[in-house]
């Protein structure tokens, strides 16, 4: 099924397969393949009678639901272009993302969790706004075009997490998600008698990923509109969930958890883990390992390339614990002066801006990742951090990853960023910003510049400035730090 060429055709063909099997999960309720096909089917009948076509840009901004899922595999049907939108966001990231993409039409799920996101659509001057929550367009399938013949016309516009700069519209096209998709199920070597989750937002390029792996299996993932824990855990034991996961915020969640019942599996059935787009610290996976009782893979992705490495349950416990994983066959990586580039069937097409495309890639077609990384001899990646986060002081590069790593094994700090920030005297300085952990005193610069020594490090590479606060600023999908407010603040 990985050959299919349009996500369409994967629909089609799995619904033929194993039509009464549930794919989707949620509360109480749950939609089989063959369901999914038919009521997308006639999702796609409703859309095309509004006047959406092959090719029009379509916005949602949608909860992780069933309906969610019915409108996205619709716009597939369609061969329409589909844009979506972290529901976390508000009218400055909406607005961008609307005038950007020019969406023609944009859905909505009217007021939801306390927000009017109607009214915001409104102000936004958003096109074409409709809802799309307890109901969907719906229409008459015999009125339908043919589905796209084509795999490889852009059909996805992702936005980038904005981490270092103002978001970026990601081209996608259907062949590169399910090249991303199959990837991740053939690393992950999950089968039809397995249960997953998606507890992220559906609305992150990890969303269609993870259904491409639930059409190539045939196994159904419960649904979370927002998830908390401990409450999803009822959800996860009553479907006997075996594999779930998210960024790395989901692993230490499950582990606070756990941590309230030492001994006891909070989840008898589940035996694996799997995340990535975000760091792992140092100690987390080992924890996660011993304490939980299941198998942690952890990968490499970005909005560019969902699926870039992915540990694999295969792979050595060292391996697990301090790589990223290996490609996926199809992957190509070239590490170019420290900095990661890939080529394959699963990378993006490029930027919604051509200027961005034009930079992005190298004359033999490598996108430039912007981060570092080195490949062991067993071809597992170690990332290095971004490039845009080497600290450059008195022209010794520094890299703020190096340091935050050893910052981790200081007991006082939480979390830690480490940034450059500009001096007269050094080009850059070492500023280190450590979120306390829970029930510690503040820690000194002398204090963890003493630990740094310890550790071996050296000492042009010492922070010479510290802040310690209650909460690091991060991005809502992924809670990754934005460095950038760091330098802001603080420069
Ligand atoms: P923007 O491109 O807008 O600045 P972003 O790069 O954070 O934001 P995403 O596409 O969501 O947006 O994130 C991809 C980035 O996340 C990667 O380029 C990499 O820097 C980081 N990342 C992903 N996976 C890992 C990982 N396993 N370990 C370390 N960093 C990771
Ligand atoms: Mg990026």
């Amino acid at each position: 099924l990985g050959a299919a060429a349009t996500l369409w055709e994967l629909v089609d063909r799995r619904a033929a397969l194993t039509p009464d099997r549930p794919v989707l999960l949620q509360g109480g309720r749950r939609l089989t393949f063959g369901e999914l096909r038919d009521r997308a089917e006639r999702t796609a009948a409703g859309l095309y009678a509004k006047g959406v076509r092959p090719g029009t840009v379509v916005a949602w901004q949608l909860p992780t639901r069933i309906e969610t899922v019915l409108l996205t595999v619709a716009l597939a049907r369609l061969g329409a272009v589909q844009s979506p939108v972290i529901p976390f966001y508000r009218d400055r990231e909406v607005g961008f993302a609307l005038r950007e993409s020019q969406a023609a039409y944009f859905a909505v799920p009217g007021e939801w969790r306390g927000f009017d996101f109607t009214a915001m659509a409104r102000r936004t001057g958003a096109r074409g706004v409709f809802e799309a929550y307890d109901s969907l367009p719906d229409g008459d399938p015999a009125a339908l075009p043919a589905p796209p013949a084509s795999g490889t016309d852009v059909r996805w516009i992702y936005w980038t997490s904005g981490t270092t700069s103002d978001p970026k519209g990601v081209l996608h096209t259907d062949r590169s998600l399910i090249a991303g998709g199959s990837c991740l199920a053939h690393a992950l070597r999950l089968s039809g008698d397995d249960v997953g989750s998606i507890a992220f937002p559906f609305a992150h390029i990890g969303g269609p990923d993870y259904l491409v792996m639930l059409l190539l299996y045939g196994f159904p993932a419960v649904l979370f509109e927002t998830f908390a824990l401990p409450d999803a855990l009822d959800e996860y034991r009553r479907h006997g969930v075996t594999t779930a996961g998210g960024s790395t915020a989901f692993y230490s969640m499950f582990l606070a958890e756990q941590r309230k019942q030492p001994g006891v599996r909070i989840v008898p059935t589940l035996r694996l883990l799997a995340g990535g787009g975000a760091p792992k610290p140092p100690d987390l996976h080992r924890a996660v390992v011993g304490e939980m009782g299941c198998v942690l893979t952890h990968g490499y992705g970005m909005t560019e390339v969902p699926m870039i490495t992915m540990g694999s349950p295969d792979d050595s416990e060292d391996d697990l614990a301090h790589t990223e994983g290996r490609p996926p066959a199809g992957m190509e990586i070239r590490i170019v002066d420290g900095g990661i580039r890939l080529r394959g069937e699963a990378v993006c097409k490029g930027y919604l801006d051509p200027a961005a495309t034009a930079a992005a890639f190298d004359a033999d077609g490598f996108l430039i990742t912007g981060d570092l990384g080195r490949l062991t001899d067993s071809g597992h990646l170690v990332i290095a951090g971004r490039v845009k986060d080497v600290i450059i002081r008195k022209g010794e590069n520094i890299s703020a990853k190096e340091v935050e790593d050893l910052l981790h094994g200081h007991p006082a700090v939480g979390d830690v960023a480490v940034v450059g920030l500009p001096d007269d005297d050094r080009g850059e300085r070492v500023c280190a910003v450590v979120e306390r952990a829970p029930g510690a005193a503040d820690p000194t610069l002398e204090q963890l510049t003493a630990h740094l020594r310890a550790e071996g490090l050296s000492v042009h590479k010492l922070p010479e400035q510290l802040e310690v606060v209650d909460a690091l600023p991060r991005n809502e999908t992924l809670r990754k730090v934005l460095k950038y407010k760091l330098r802001e603040r603080y420069a």
